[in-house]
């Protein structure tokens, strides 16, 4: 499907939307749904949650390779709102491309103009890196489907209307009878949680809900048993590349910050970046930066193209975010104090990498997935 937008348009909207909703004073916590929410439109207003979105359904058709850049740029200034405008997205594209149009357009033009924020649920208290142990229950009724469990670690669901909800409908059947159901939380038997989670990543408004007894209607079966382990696990190999590009944007973000300084701050009589000790480790960091770059837009076109890409995702994954983890504390040491400053994101940009080595595959779960390709 061809993109409705070239790149140069989409670079535009992307730094409409920077220029227009992420200064820095907007993003320090804590978390403010009425702020997030009006942050989300003007993404949606830029084009930010339809990118993938066929065009069909109102959004831009845009290939995979697109997403991860936007992804990339957004968190080089802040992995949270990267991750909560990219899971709205995800939720729009998912309902558009797996429901009927008639019973998808009830939730989808809501996506894409930002009057309604989305998430995906799969995590819950007891389960997280074994997601075919998850235990919220769908029983199938005479109205459809009777929904009953709990869901925690989810981004946007301190704010989100509409969640894709993973469930288990014939205990002890593992993967073969995980369903996902289209759960909107104004309904009865909707709960969300009031707990606060994290200030790690803080805007990407990460929260949790229950459901005790929730009613959702035959149509509202997003993926049936037997193919929804399958989908979810699909749509997580695409989220590792754009968390892995996420980490690129940090790096890059926080190297270009360090640079600067080391050309205006003085010690001992001689710039930062005079003083070889001090500039070596801007160059592992760029040396990494590189590598983490390749990968990942390996790692994209491969996705791009259809062609299998479980293990360039997972080496792309398991690369960047660690070099996320490896380079941005060294770099916020190397601003001294001044790295400290909330108006530079190096500090919250520590604190996402390692939520970035958790998300859609922790370093484990990646090495696991490496290892099987490796057949030992
Ligand atoms: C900020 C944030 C946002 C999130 N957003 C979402 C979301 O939108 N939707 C959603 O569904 N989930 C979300 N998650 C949940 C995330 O996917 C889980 O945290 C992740 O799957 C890991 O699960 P866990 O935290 O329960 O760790 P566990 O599964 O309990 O694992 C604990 C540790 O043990 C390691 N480990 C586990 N099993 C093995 C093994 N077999 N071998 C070696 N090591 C192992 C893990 O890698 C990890 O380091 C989010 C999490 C965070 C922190």
């Amino acid at each position: 499907m061809p993109s409705t937008r070239s790149l140069a348009q989409w670079v535009e909207q992307l730094e409409r939307f920077c220029a227009q909703a992420m200064h820095p004073d907007s993003l320090l916590g804590p978390y403010d749904a009425a702020r997030e929410r009006k942050r989300l439109a003007v993404a949606a207003g830029c084009g930010l949650t339809g990118i993938q979105v066929a065009p069909e359904h109102g959004g831009f058709g845009a290939p995979y390779s697109i997403k991860a850049l936007i992804a990339q740029r957004l968190a080089s200034l802040d992995f949270g709102v990267s991750m909560a405008v990219i899971n709205s997205q995800n939720v729009a594209d998912d309902l558009s491309q797996w429901l009927p149009i008639a019973v998808s357009q009830r939730w989808v033009p809501g996506l894409l103009t930002g009057d309604l924020i989305g998430c995906t649920a799969l995590t819950e208290p007891a389960a997280g890196s074994d997601f075919s142990a998850i235990t919220t229950h769908a029983v199938q009724t005479a109205e459809g489907w009777r929904l009953q469990g709990e869901k925690t670690w989810i981004i946007n669901a301190q704010v989100a209307d509409i969640f894709l909800v993973y469930a288990q409908t014939e205990p002890g059947s593992g993967a073969a009878g995980i369903a996902a159901f289209v759960v909107e939380a104004k309904r009865e038997g909707f709960e969300r949680s009031i707990e606060t989670f994290t200030s790690a990543a803080a805007l990407s408004g990460t929260g949790g809900f229950r459901l005790q007894g929730y009613v959702a209607q035959t149509g509202e079966l997003l993926h049936p048993p037997g193919l929804a382990f399958k989908r979810a696990l699909e749509s997580i190999n695409g989220a590792r590349v754009y968390v892995a590009a996420m980490c690129v944007g940090m790096l890059q973000e926080s190297l270009r910050i360090a640079q600067a300084y080391g050309q205006r701050r003085a010690t001992f009589g001689q710039a930062l970046a005079q003083h070889q000790g001090w500039r070596w480790a801007l160059a592992e960091a760029a040396i990494d930066l590189e590598a983490a770059s390749a990968l990942v837009q390996r790692a994209a076109q491969a996705i791009d193209e259809g062609i299998p890409s479980q293990d360039l995702a997972a080496k792309a994954k398991a690369f960047a975010t660690r070099a996320a983890q490896r380079h941005l504390p060294v770099l916020l040491h190397a601003m001294g104090a001044e790295g400290l400053r909330d108006r530079y994101p190096l500090l919250r940009h520590v604190a996402a990498a390692q939520v970035a080595t958790l998300v859609d595959g922790s370093t484990e779960m990646l090495l696991e997935r490496i290892s099987k390709n490796l057949k030992i």
